[in-house]
């Protein structure tokens, strides 16, 4: 195990505490595969409890002894026939990572960075965020007695979060700025030493999302969807999926690659600039809006390898506006009883879309990643839903209004 510039390809001891390159790039963990395939078969995988540490030869972990968990993945993979009935798709599943154990997917980098924390021996762990990181790191610094600093922009930071955050213990900072200049103050923060960062620049955090990947193929049965789609925001969930794929790949778990598709909010599409131009480069937005807080965020530390994942999988990436996720967000939660945060449903308003403009073809094998649960943002759901009937407690009346 070692870490390894994705650009320069210098490499670092795993015990080094270190963010970047000094290049500047982002790092990646990288295994000794044929030790892994030597030691890990389907059938050895799937005597485990299904979850992130199921795939505990492919986590950058020495001492097990040192997991901090609270029981995260091993979230639901729907066959959605309701929906892919109305859309006219052949087979369509929706993973549901909701169902973790703070209602969104960070739990599964958050297990694994702070087991990492664990075994480093550092006390104090800090993140920014918009909502869901700081709700999943407080509960997990609680679950392993350590101190825990997060850093939300102001407003907007939806109210389910913002509870978790505050009932778990951590120090809960709002900074008058939005989510970009908070990273930018706690990666501050972390080069003075004052925290252990544990936003999704952090590989190690990365390297317990790629699961989601690992889970997808599991309970496939073995088999490669033709398709991932997921909402993108800092672009780490769409890396480390996309890395997961490749090393069951590297290992002879499975034989073949999805296309990642990422999908963005208008008003924060950075990377799909950049794919609609065909360039690796981004240009950040500097006033990020969108209805889906967990993805309103103008520059994604994770472009680099995010645009790789698009590219290399001969994947996709577009946008979809605020109406077309809220319309998404219903048709899911009606259709198949899944209730999701907005930005989670960008994935499904993304499949809608890339259906009507072709580049989806209705015989694909997808599967879409709802990253939130929907309790996390009640009010986004009671602004876009039927007020409920009053009325006086009588049968005359009741025997109305059900008959309307
Ligand atoms: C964090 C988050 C995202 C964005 O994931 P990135 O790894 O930042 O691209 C999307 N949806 C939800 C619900 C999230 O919490
Ligand atoms: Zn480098």
């Amino acid at each position: 195990m070692i870490q390894k510039c994705i650009v320069c390809g210098k490499e670092y001891d795993i015990d080094e505490i270190i963010y970047t390159c000094e290049c500047g790039s982002l790092l990646e963990i990288i295994y000794d595969y044929e030790a892994i395939k030597e030691n890990i078969s389907k059938e050895e995988l799937r005597k485990r409890r299904i979850g992130v540490w199921r795939y505990l030869e492919y986590l950058p972990v020495k001492d097990p002894k040192k997991i901090v968990s609270l029981w995260e993945g091993g979230t639901p993979l729907y066959k959605c026939d309701n929906l892919a009935k109305k859309l006219g798709l052949k087979e369509l599943y929706v993973k549901n990572e909701g169902a973790n154990p703070t209602g969104s997917f960070k739990d599964r980098g958050m297990t694994m960075g702070t087991t990492r924390a664990n075994e480093l021996g550092v006390e104090i762990i800090g993140c920014a965020s918009t909502g869901n990181t700081s709700a999943s790191l407080a509960a997990y610094t609680a679950k392993s007695n350590k101190k825990c600093i997060v850093l939300l922009p102001s407003g907007n930071v939806a109210l389910g979060k913002l509870a978790q955050a505050m009932f778990y213990g951590a120090k809960v900072i709002q900074i008058n700025g939005n989510f970009d200049d908070a990273m930018d103050m706690v990666k501050e923060l972390a080069l003075q030493g004052k925290i252990y960062l544990l936003n999704s620049i952090n590989p190690f955090r990365l390297e317990g999302q790629k699961t989601i990947g690992f889970e997808i193929c599991d309970q496939l049965d073995w088999e490669v969807p033709d398709r991932v789609i997921l909402p993108v925001g800092n672009a780490g969930n769409i890396s480390a999926i996309w890395k997961g794929f490749k090393e069951f790949k590297e290992t002879g778990i499975i034989d073949k690659l999805p296309k990642m598709t990422g999908i963005q909010a208008e008003g924060a599409k950075p990377i799909v600039e950049a794919f609609k131009k065909g360039v690796k480069e981004i240009i950040p937005e500097e006033h990020p809006e969108t209805i889906a807080t967990a993805i309103r965020i103008g520059n994604p530390v994770n472009y680099t390898k995010a645009m790789d994942a698009i590219y290399s999988s001969n994947g996709f990436a577009d946008s979809v506006n605020d109406e077309e996720i809220t319309k998404a967000q219903k048709l899911l939660a009606q259709t198949e009883g899944i209730f999701v945060e907005p930005a989670s449903a960008a994935s499904i308003a993304g499949l809608i879309k890339l259906i009507e403009t072709g580049v989806i073809d209705k015989n694909e094998k997808i599967v879409c990643i709802t990253t939130g649960n929907g309790l996390k943002d009640p009010d986004a759901a009671i602004r876009v839903s039927d007020k409920p009937i009053e009325i006086e407690c009588d049968m005359d009346i009741l025997n109305d209004v059900i008959n309307e």
